[in-house]
């Protein structure tokens, strides 16, 4: 991957364009996390910034809303070693920003006839501590003798996603962003200024080797248990996990599927998911069933997401979240900030 290493795109009259006052105007296009996320660093840090959405509902078209959200370097490492560094910067910032994260750490269990995925999963991960059954219990008391072991990433964290996307597009607004929604963008010909394009999947047109991953979950409710940090359980199709909502609300995730079908889910995914929060606990068989979703994450060949600054700067693309959107949108939105001020160089920004 070529990163960055021009100084600053200059602008007319030769100022660095993130100082040029003709350049200062930035169109964010997009408000799904990558898009919120550029907005509210970009707004502060001086830039006059209109994040726009197609949708008129806030978040409704957006693959965003259907992420646990969780933030696991750790657990996500498993397949893709450079999410554990940038996705503990993206840790960082969030804990920087948002009051209601859930700093509780994940947990990763397995089936006894999984034990070959577990011990895999610990070869690839390194979990910071294995638990027994006592040490699962004290931690999570609705899982006492379920499970005779665990892996616990004490350092990982959660939120609920509407309620963070919520935050992030409030936040960039009282930073000055201008919102628009219901707005659709036709290109940058009409479009004053840089535009930083966050469109997700729908980039597609102009970025041929993006790719649809499609990954289907359940939003459930019970009163019957309750969990306190994100349960995940090794599965040899899908990361299936549990992650609990405030209340009693779990959102229960999600599958990997090469697929860019963004239609209902389907019975057997649907068995897949509620089969595994069921195995976790049977308390889940009396849960209500609130919302099935599917959505489609935007992804690369090497599933790492890019930035991408084409026609002199004024067209940036971010995208290529896969599975990290939540995690590592942070991340792309300072090294877009810090390109903008000083062409600062990132590995995850590509001048082409
Ligand atoms: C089931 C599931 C679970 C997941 N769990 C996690 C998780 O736990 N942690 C994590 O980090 N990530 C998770 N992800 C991944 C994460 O959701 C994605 O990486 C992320 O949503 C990608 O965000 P995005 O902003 O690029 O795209 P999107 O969220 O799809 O946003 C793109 C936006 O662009 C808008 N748009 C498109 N075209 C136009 C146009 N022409 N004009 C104006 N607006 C336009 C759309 O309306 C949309 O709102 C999960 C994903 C799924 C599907």
């Amino acid at each position: 991957m070529e990163a960055s290493k021009a100084g600053p795109i200059r602008g007319a009259k030769g100022r660095p364009l993130a100082t040029d006052p003709e350049h200062r105007q930035i169109t964010v296009v997009g408000a799904g996390i990558l898009g919120l996320w550029q907005a509210l660093v970009l707004a502060r840090a001086g830039h006059r910034v209109r994040l726009i959405d197609a949708s008129a509902e806030p978040f409704a078209a957006s693959a965003s809303r259907l992420a646990g959200a969780m933030l696991a370097p750790g657990c996500e490492s498993d397949g893709a070693p450079e999410i554990r560094d940038f996705g503990e910067q993206g840790l960082a910032y969030w804990r920087a920003l948002y009051p209601r994260l859930v700093n509780a750490g994940s947990l990763v269990v397995a089936a006894p006839r999984d034990q070959a995925e577990a011990a895999r999963f610990a070869r690839a991960t390194a979990p910071p501590q294995t638990l027994d059954a006592a040490g699962l219990a004290a931690l999570e008391p609705a899982l006492d003798g379920r499970f005779a072991a665990a892996f616990y990433f004490p350092d990982e964290a959660h939120m609920a996603t509407p309620d963070a996307m919520a935050f992030l597009l409030d936040a960039a607004r009282a930073a000055g962003a201008d919102i628009a929604l219901g707005e659709r963008w036709a290109g940058s010909a009409s479009t004053p200024g840089i535009v930083v394009d966050c469109r997700g999947f729908a980039a597609q047109d102009m970025l041929p080797d993006l790719r649809g991953v499609r990954g289907e979950r359940i939003l459930i409710r019970t009163r019957e248990l309750q969990l306190t940090r994100p349960v995940r359980l090794l599965h040899p199709r899908h990361p299936l996990y549990v992650v609990p909502w405030s209340g009693d609300r779990f959102l229960v995730g999600a599958t990997v599927l090469e697929s860019e079908d963004a239609g209902p889910i389907s019975v057997r995914s649907a068995l897949e998911l509620l089969g595994a929060a069921y195995a976790l606990h049977p308390a889940f068989g009396e849960a209500e069933i609130l919302e099935t979703g599917a959505g489609i994450r935007p992804s690369f060949p090497d599933n790492l997401p890019r930035v991408e600054i084409r026609d002199g700067g004024r067209h940036i693309l971010v995208n290529g979240a896969y599975r990290h959107g939540f995690l590592l949108a942070p991340v792309l939105a300072h090294a877009v900030a810090a390109h903008l001020a000083a062409g600062t160089p990132h590995p995850l920004v590509r001048l082409t």
